[in-house]
This record gives C-alpha cells, sequence and structure tokens, in this order.
C-alpha cells in the first residue's frame, strides 16, 4: 500500500512541470492548480453521493409521467435552490405515460407438447401494450437476427418470435455492441406482427452473467397489429435458445403495460449568469426520469448528481464564470426524449446561444475520458488540455459523442456537444435492469466524474471553445 501510495506522489510531482511546459499557453499550471482544488473539494466536501441516495432511495424509480418523477422534479429545483444559483426554473413540456401495470410474466409450458412449468425471468419493454387477460399461449420461433426471421416469415403467423442477438462481445466500448442491438427492442415487435406473430421475446441488451432482465423504450409501427414485447434475462435465453434448437416450445406471456394520456412534465434548470458574455451558454445536464423497475442510480441519477456537483464547487470556490453555464435535468430520456425537444424548441424560440452543450448518461462509473461532436478547430484546442485530465483519469478525448438529450440541439444549431465517457465495462451489466440501484455506485468514481466534467465545464468558460 505505502509503496503505491509514494509512487503516486512521486508522479505527481513529477507531472507538475510537465504541465507547465507542455502547454502553449501559460495558463496551464494555474488551471492545473485549480483542477486541483475542485478536485480536492469535491472529494472532502462533495454532495453527490448523498444526493445520489435522496434521488435513489428517498424516491426511487422515476418514469416520466409517474408520481416518483414529479417528486424528482421537485426534489431537482429544491436541491438546486439550496446550492445557491441566480436562477432555477422549470420548463414544461408533455410526456409520454406509459405504466407496467402489474407483474410481466412467461412460463414455459409445453416441450415438444409435454407440459412442464418453467418461469422465465422476463420485464415488459417499454411502451409496449400488455396482453389480453388470458396471456399469449403459443409456440416459440426462435431466431437470431432479422435475416432469419425473414427467411422464415411464412412460419412466424400465430407464433411468440424469439430474438435472440448476442450483445457483442468484442467491442471494447460496450456502447457500440448495445447501439448495434438496440434494433431488436425497439423495432423487433412490429417486425415480427407483419407476419402475424403473436408477441416477442427479446434477449436483453447485456452481456452480464447474471439473469436479470434488462428492459427499455421500444416502438411501435402504427401499420402492425401492437403485439407485446418483453426482454429476457440471459441465461434464461440461452435455455429457452437451447430448447428450441432441437423441440417445439411452448410459452405463456402476461404483460400488462399501458399508455395513458401525455401528461406534464419538466426540464429542471438552474443558472449561473455570465460575467463577461452572460448570452452566451454553456449547458451540462444528465436526465432526471429512469426506468420504473430499478432506482436508476447509474441511469442516470449519477449524471444528474453529477450535474448538481458542478455547480455546487464552482460556488465553493468562489468561480465567476464568465459565460452563462445552465445546469439541467431532462425530463424524458427514456421513452420518448421529450424534455431534450422542448429544450431544443425552445433555445430556438429564444433564439439562444448555446455554445457547448454536456452530458453525463453513460454511468457514475470511473471516467476515462470524454466524447465531442466539435468543429475542428475545437477539436485541436481541446487536445491542448489533455494533459490536464491526465491526474483525473479523464484524458481519453473521442469523436463523436454528445449524449441523447443534446441530439435535438445537435440536429437544430450543430451545436457542439460532448459526454462524459467513463469505463463502460460494467455499464450494461446494471443498465435498465432491476440492479441499477445506489449500492451499485462507487463514491468515489462517481466524484471523480463530477471533477472531470467540472474541469472541463472550467476550461471551456475560460478560454472559449
Ligand atoms: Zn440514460
Amino acid at each position: 500500500m505505502k509503496n503505491i501510495f509514494f509512487k503516486q506522489v512521486a508522479l505527481f510531482i513529477f507531472l507538475i512541470p510537465f504541465y507547465a511546459t507542455s502547454q502553449s499557453s501559460v495558463q496551464s499550471s494555474s488551471d492545473s492548480l485549480f483542477i486541483k482544488q475542485i478536485s480536492d473539494d469535491i472529494f472532502q466536501n462533495g454532495k453527490t453521493y448523498e444526493w445520489l441516495h435522496q434521488l435513489t432511495k428517498g424516491i426511487g424509480g422515476r418514469l416520466a409521467g409517474s408520481p416518483q418523477f414529479a417528486k424528482a422534479i421537485d426534489w431537482g429545483k429544491k436541491t438546486f435552490e439550496s446550492i445557491g444559483v441566480d436562477k432555477v426554473y422549470l420548463q414544461e413540456c408533455m410526456v409520454p405515460h406509459w405504466i407496467r401495470n402489474g407483474k410481466d410474466k412467461a412460463v414455459i409450458t409445453a416441450v415438444n407438447n409435454k407440459p412442464v412449468i418453467t418461469q422465465l425471468d422476463v420485464l415488459a419493454l417499454g411502451n409496449s401494450l400488455g396482453t389480453s387477460s388470458k396471456g399469449v399461449n403459443a409456440e416459440v420461433f426462435a431466431v437470431n437476427n432479422f435475416e432469419q426471421l425473414e427467411a422464415n416469415k411464412e412460419k412466424i403467423k400465430g407464433k411468440i418470435v424469439f430474438y435472440n442477438y448476442h450483445f457483442n462481445p468484442t467491442n471494447i466500448s460496450t456502447f457500440i455492441s448495445y447501439s448495434d442491438a438496440g434494433k431488436y427492442r425497439w423495432t423487433g415487435a412490429s417486425r415480427a406482427a407483419k407476419y402475424g406473430a403473436l408477441g416477442v421475446i427479446v434477449r436483453s441488451m447485456s452481456g452480464a452473467t447474471d439473469n436479470n432482465p434488462h428492459t427499455g423504450g421500444m416502438e411501435y409501427n402504427d401499420s402492425f397489429p401492437k403485439i407485446p414485447a418483453v426482454a429476457i434475462g440471459l441465461q434464461d435465453a440461452d435455455k429457452l435458445w437451447n430448447l428450441t434448437k432441437s423441440s417445439s416450445v411452448k410459452i405463456s406471456m402476461a404483460t400488462h403495460g399501458k399508455m395513458l394520456p401525455d401528461t406534464i412534465g419538466a426540464n429542471v434548470i438552474a443558472e449561473l449568469k455570465g460575467s463577461e458574455h452572460p448570452e452566451e451558454i454553456i449547458s451540462l445536464g444528465g436526465h432526471l426520469d429512469s426506468w420504473d423497475i430499478n432506482e436508476g442510480a447509474h441511469d442516470d441519477g449519477a449524471g444528474v448528481v453529477q450535474t448538481m456537483e458542478v455547480l455546487r464547487v464552482l460556488n465553493a470556490l468562489g468561480y465567476h464564470p464568465k459565460h452563462t453555464i445552465r445546469f439541467v435535468l431532462f425530463a424524458n430520456e427514456e421513452t420518448a426524449g421529450r424534455g431534450a425537444e422542448k429544450y431544443a424548441a425552445v433555445a430556438k424560440e429564444k433564439k439562444e446561444k448555446i455554445i457547448f452543450a454536456f452530458e453525463s448518461d453513460a454511468g457514475g462509473f470511473t471516467p476515462r475520458g470524454f466524447s465531442f461532436s466539435v468543429p475542428p478547430s475545437s477539436w485541436t484546442k481541446l487536445n491542448t488540455w489533455k494533459s490536464l485530465f491526465e491526474p483525473y483519469g479523464g484524458s481519453t478525448f473521442t469523436v463523436g459523442g454528445g449524449g441523447a438529450d443534446n441530439e435535438p440541439l445537435q440536429e437544430a444549431f450543430k451545436t457542439p456537444v460532448a459526454e462524459l465517457s467513463p469505463d463502460s465495462q460494467r455499464y450494461f451489466d446494471i443498465h435498465h435492469a432491476r440492479s441499477d440501484v445506489f449500492e451499485n455506485v462507487n463514491k468515489r468514481e462517481l466524484l471523480l466524474g463530477a471533477v472531470n466534467i467540472t474541469a472541463l465545464i472550467y476550461l471551456i468558460d475560460k478560454y472559449g471553445l
């Protein structure tokens, strides 16, 4: 232990002059000192973990439209006010109101027409409609992918389609595997309903070793019947796949999902007014909504409390930003993205000048860096700051990200955007599963994320982008 400590101290002493000389501009040593102050204050006085506890244990799962979501809006506003800020307000927007409405079930009832009872762990997909009270009882037709579905379209009628599409283990960034597999969850139901399927079971978008199913949003194509859809745990997915290879398998499936009329939600927004360029806005945020079956601790409680921590620490250090810094807790990332749409629509209406938009929505794990979608000149500038992030782990800068809630801004105004890139190895173990709970967030990893985000926001405010 001691040896490691000394090595780190030695490394730090060695790195200080390196920062001072490696930067083209003279500001780097004062910046590295200020970032160290940010880090020290967050690790000594940070409220991130405490706030996460309030949000996850005090409020819990907060699907848009739910009473818990309304509580979260109230909590977000009060917490911002408690930190001290120039302005806090709610930006109301209509959000979809999907309810799970009961316990989702799937049971294998027969193998080669021989009755059995084997419970499978499933969760209805968000936005999916429930089965009738009798459930759906049908033979399973298992496919690995859409190509196999299309090749067998005449065999689908009256069946439950099981998509056993694997989360690709060869991608080191698990987000690549997630976006690759996502189409089965979003569109699988309607693609099977087109050929007369009665329901779909989708292999969870995860590489986890447990059997927790991972829910998530789906969308119906209005041209086809709206059939029920569930995600299945990975161990059960393997079991079901192996059974269907050699046998006919019958399943009874019961879900209860309902889409209620849209209801009022809100983005919760706080602002620190800029001293030199108040009309130029640096926006950062996370999304306040989560799934109903967990506490939304990593997704995206982490991003919410890190956003709040940036505000707290800048205040605590007496930092007065040049630009207006805006802290946004988005309303409805999970099921429809209406909060983000509203935010961009208001920005358009008010002709706001958002010079940079940031989101933390990739979990509260150890930060590795950031992913940017910015013009080439900004990219060059950002890379001169890289070494400032090295002591805090966030110096891997990649191109291409920006966060789902920043997409409408990016589309409408080509706003430069970025997101935090935490280590992604464990994120999809818990993402949208029952296990995304407070206990699975590591305090230091969460805080370190806030340190890196604050450093980035500080540098962009000070030097522009
Ligand atoms: Zn999220």
